[in-house]
């Protein structure tokens, strides 16, 4: 899972790699943007190039940290999800219980928060303290489609990058040239993932690139 592996939204996976390159890796980043356009995707391959322990390599890495990250048991990379529709301060604890611990295998420690505004504002809270003195190791990266229900305190404290829609050109060169099959529908919808499909917006977008 590269960046060269997802769809869209070049200029942002441009910059990131901009950031990795030239070692000015913020602490904290707010993916936002609707949902279904690769914000998640994105962020597990910029946590994935973070973590990586031989820069150079451009894709398909064998690093110990690559290995790790591909095999789902990097233990410097940390994802925390919605548990019965909201994220507890008890989840939050628990990341940021142990954020000083120095990392174990790569140079920094990535943390994703999926769904950051499903926080509760207790959670919010505890996970500002982190934020404002976080270990330098430490690179958190929340993700939400909705930043109305995100503390103030919390965004100003990330670096925010704005996710735009896919556009229909970038879907069909995709699927023409790394799938090579942009005319079979069935198989391009379970690509672009069913979640993706159900918005309408992207279905009409989809069955135009199929129409044209
Ligand atoms: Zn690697």
């Amino acid at each position: 899972m590269d960046f060269g592996d997802i769809i869209g939204n070049e200029e942002i996976k441009r910059y990131l790699s901009n950031c990795i390159q030239k070692n000015n890796i913020s602490q904290s980043y707010l993916f936002v943007g609707t949902e279904g356009i690769g914000k998640l995707l994105i962020a597990k391959a910029f946590a994935k190039k973070i973590l990586c322990l031989e820069q150079e390599k451009k894709s398909n890495c064998q690093c110990k940290s690559c290995g790790c990250f591909l095999g789902g048991n990097h233990p410097d990379y940390f994802v925390v999800n919605e548990n019965g529709e909201t994220i507890k301060i008890e989840q939050i604890r628990e990341i940021t219980s142990k954020v000083i611990e120095a990392p174990i295998i790569s140079n920094r420690k990535v943390y994703i928060i999926n769904d950051c505004d499903k926080m509760t504002v207790e959670a919010q809270n505890c996970l500002l303290k982190t934020l404002e003195e976080p270990p330098e190791f430490a690179v958190m990266i929340l993700i939400s489609a909705n930043e109305n229900t995100i503390l103030n305190t919390i965004k100003s404290r990330c670096m925010t990058i704005k996710f735009g829609p896919i556009s229909k050109e970038e879907l069909r060169k995709y699927a023409m040239d790394k799938l090579g099959y942009a005319r079979n529908v069935r198989k391009f919808i379970r690509f672009i993932g069913w979640k993706h499909w159900k918005s309408n917006s992207s279905k009409r977008k989809t069955r135009a690139i199929f129409a044209s």
